[in-house]
């Protein structure tokens, strides 16, 4: 199926879901994300109308923007090496999986410009998931506040890959909570307007709690049909 017309549907499935929580849909960003398929793919979903695409591997990064370049504006999504720092810095537009002293030091040291920041949070609490353990994430957000070449500007997560919706609703929630504890510290470095949650399986219940960015791969570029 086009790219064309799977993002109809996906529209179509957004308005929905705000429709039903009283949100506008305008405040919805779509991510497309780009790992499993081509560069021509991805450009089908550039002229389809997406302005954002989101790569989870420094290698699928830069072969996609050697042809692409900044049209699209480029997220990174995956859990990031600090030695790889280097390769994307002055590519990407939003990094989405700050969870260390470490990874933010070596932001700092090679931007050139602020690089708008989401701390990956473990919502879900499986062994296997990256991010911060929410308890701690308010701490880390503070222990960064020298760098000024970070801008936090939203906490993303992945919720488990599950069908049962009360234990997707349960990961999305403590997400919301934790960004009003943060917002509620008031720390100039880091706004945290933005949640980025919710994936082709999930994004749906992600919009009812409140998600500002959707990331959706197989939905939205999948090439299965
Ligand atoms: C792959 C990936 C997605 C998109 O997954 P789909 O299920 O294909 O929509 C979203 N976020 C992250 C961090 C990913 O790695």
């Amino acid at each position: 199926m086009k790219v064309s017309e799977k993002l109809t549907a996906i529209k179509e499935k957004i308005s929905e879901a705000c429709e039903r929580s009283g949100r506008n849909p305008e405040d919805i960003t779509i991510v497309a994300v780009t790992k499993y398929v081509t560069t021509d793919r991805a450009r089908e979903a550039v002229d389809a109308g997406i302005l954002h695409l989101g790569e989870n591997r420094d290698e699928g990064l830069l072969e996609k923007y050697s042809f692409l370049g900044d049209k699209p504006v480029w997220h990174f999504i995956g859990s990031l090496q600090t030695r790889k720092v280097k390769n994307i810095i002055d590519k990407v537009t939003y990094i989405h999986s700050l969870d260390r002293i470490a990874l933010a030091e070596e932001i700092q040291k090679r931007a050139r410009e602020t690089v708008q920041c989401f701390v990956q949070v473990n919502v879900s609490g499986e062994a296997s998931k990256h991010g911060l353990e929410p308890g701690e994430t308010l701490q880390f957000i503070r222990s960064i506040e020298g760098l000024d070449k970070i801008k936090i500007v939203g906490l993303m997560a992945m919720a488990p890959f599950s069908d049962n919706e009360e234990i997707l609703r349960n990961c999305f929630r403590t997400l919301k909570t934790l960004q009003t504890e943060i917002q509620q510290a008031g720390m100039g470095h880091a706004p945290c307007n933005e949640l980025s949650m919710g994936m082709s399986n999930d994004y749906p219940v992600a919009i009812e709690e409140g998600a500002t960015i959707i990331r959706i791969g197989t939905a939205l570029v999948g090439e299965d049909s």
